[in-house]
């Protein structure tokens, strides 16, 4: 047989954003050998006639760090297309490590990125130290690929101990950490990752360690990256602030890498923020800098209902009546005295999480068939029908309705046309999974399958091969992976195959697959039929195939052999 395997007739996508065509894949040793019309036969040949065929997705930023050692696949990583996983961002590594430092590298991840405690324990097989040891103890052990950054909180814990989340460091502890992260990239890590978030705390409640580092260290770490000639600097800043900007300027004149910054958000709270931070971005860019943002696909939807919601709990008069008990809440919210009391609240300018706008809050569900005609409108629009103000008719609604009207509510990404913006930015990077992280509270998995199925689908924001491009080549491209992102003869054989007119996420689910059955969130998806990596079929249709083809992807600056920055 000439090739291993063949995908016939699909339409290629081929991540580089020109336009899609009908054509053959042929695969032989794990990469793409011929595109086109092929007449030779496959080992195995697949028909895939009406459907996409893409580059596989790169997940850039997930904190796969731990899972891939028990979970060679990042579930639900496959099940969404994703083929590449970059983990090691906002300063978190499991390496370099020294014996005994093991923990204080735990309590970080616990605390910051809220994997539990529990599943670190049984599931991270410790016995390396450097960097280069923790790649190659999953090389040979991985479904999907994985490359790392090397993180700022794991350096500064090796050189410093303890002291790390007490103190500045000195002249010769920077050096000796400069020397790791040479000694990391030269094993192959695309980057560096650091964390200088406010809110970002050890599980005892103490600052991560890279919190302690002063620009000075800052800057002297990424000098290694400049050096070198290779990888990125991800950085983790916290909240928006403008001299984040300048930080990020600054680290790109020095090293001339790319920067992977903070994400830009659409926030109804504060609806102009974005369009102020593409502007810096685009300006950065413009003087030659290499300052990439990222952004969610996922709009951050909360359904409420007047029973039950927390949206209203940084107001006084609606948290106290939330507080009551039902029936004394609707006598309140019938009254007029207190109607008064909770529109002055709604009206008092300080900032505040919900952004107080009814153009975006919209009834998703009603009690009452009379009230079906609102549904799907936002209630301001209701306001309109009903010919009351705003506020007025989100409560007469909810009191006509026993309370049980379910509410939409979006405090970031809810507008289509800001998020449109946002995500065709060529400044922006699409993907912010946080995969792996987080694993009780939410999941980021479905990014990809959320981009094809609500922006380019639904709301046909993007077009299929501009979406594509952006979760494939775009990434490639930024971090460096070469040979991979493209649907090209001598590319690596990474595919995902799916349904344009059918693929999306699916809602989260539980599922206790976590070392010891910890309980944790997975997510699947529809109409994302093959995830292929290094040219063998990990998943199909949903299902995980047993396949291990996995590899580490090693950066630019990678030596075979532990070089003389040892
Ligand atoms: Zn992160």
């Amino acid at each position: 047989m000439e090739y291993d395997l063949v995908f016939r007739g699909g339409r290629v996508v081929d991540g580089s954003g020109l336009p899609s065509y009908v054509a053959d894949v042929g695969i032989k040793n794990g990469k793409i050998a011929e595109l086109g019309r092929i007449k030779g036969g496959g080992a195995k040949t697949i028909d895939v006639q009406g459907l996409a065929v893409a580059p596989g997705f790169i997940d850039h930023h997930t904190h796969m760090d731990a899972q891939l050692l028990w979970d060679p696949y990042g579930t639900s990583e496959p099940q969404h297309g994703i083929t590449s996983v970059i983990a090691g961002n906002c300063g978190l590594t499991l390496a370099p490590v020294k014996n005994g430092d093991e923990d204080a590298l735990v309590q970080s991840f616990v605390r910051v990125e809220a994997i539990p405690r529990f599943a670190l324990e049984k599931g991270v097989p410790w016995g390396w130290h450097s960097f280069r040891d923790y790649l190659d103890k999953l090389e040979g052990c991985l479904g999907v690929n994985m490359g790392g950054l090397v993180g700022h909180i794991a350096v500064r814990q090796y050189v410093l101990g303890e002291e790390s989340v007490e103190r500045a460091a000195n002249a010769r502890e920077i050096q000796r950490m400069q020397q790791l992260v040479a000694e990391s990239m030269e094993a192959g890590a695309f980057g560096f990752s650091t964390n200088r978030n406010e809110r970002h705390m050890r599980e005892d409640g103490k600052p991560v360690a890279s919190r302690f580092a002063d620009i000075e260290e800052l800057l002297a770490l990424c000098d290694p990256l400049g050096n070198l000639n290779a990888g990125v600097i991800q950085s983790t800043l916290g909240q928006y602030k403008f001299k984040n900007f300048e930080l990020y300027e600054q680290l790109a004149q020095r090293t001339q890498r790319p920067i992977v910054g903070l994400v830009v958000v659409h926030r109804s709270a504060r609806p102009e923020q974005w369009i102020e931070q593409l502007k810096a971005t685009a300006a950065a860019f413009q003087k030659g800098y290499r300052t990439y943002r990222l952004c969610h696909t996922v709009p951050l939807v909360r359904y409420f209902t007047l029973k039950n919601g927390q949206a209203f709990d940084e107001f006084p008069t609606w948290k106290t009546l939330m507080f009551m008990d039902e029936a004394a809440r609707k006598r309140a919210f019938a009254d007029s005295e207190t109607r008064r009391k909770l529109r002055a609240d709604l009206a008092d300018p300080r900032p505040t999480v919900f952004h107080r706008n009814w153009n975006i809050v919209r009834v998703e569900k009603v009690v009452q068939p009379a009230n079906e005609k609102y549904v799907g409108k936002s209630v301001a629009e209701v306001a309109a029908m009903r010919g009351q103000d705003s506020l007025d008719a989100f409560l007469d609604l909810a009191l006509e309705e026993n309370l049980e009207t379910t509410f939409w509510n979006a405090n970031s990404g809810g507008d289509p046309q800001a998020m449109g913006e946002i995500m065709q930015s060529p400044y922006v990077l699409i993907g912010t999974s946080d995969a792996g992280a987080h694993v009780q509270y939410g999941t980021g998995f479905g990014y990809a399958t959320t981009l094809l199925g609500l922006w380019v689908r639904g709301r046909k924001l993007l077009s299929l091969e501009k979406a594509v491009h952006k979760l494939t080549f775009e990434v490639a491209s930024v971090y460096g992976i070469e040979g991979r992102g493209l649907v090209r003869p001598g590319y690596a054989a990474d595919l995902a195959i799916f349904d344009p007119d059918s693929v999306d996420a699916c809602e989260a689910e539980w599922a206790n697959d976590y070392p010891s059955g910890t309980k944790r969130l997975i997510q699947r998806s529809v109409g994302m039929h093959y995830t292929v990596v290094n040219g063998r079929i990990i998943c199909a249709d949903g299902k995980l195939t047993g396949e291990l083809p996995g590899q580490v992807l090693r950066g630019h600056a990678y030596r075979p052999e532990a070089g003389a920055a040892g």
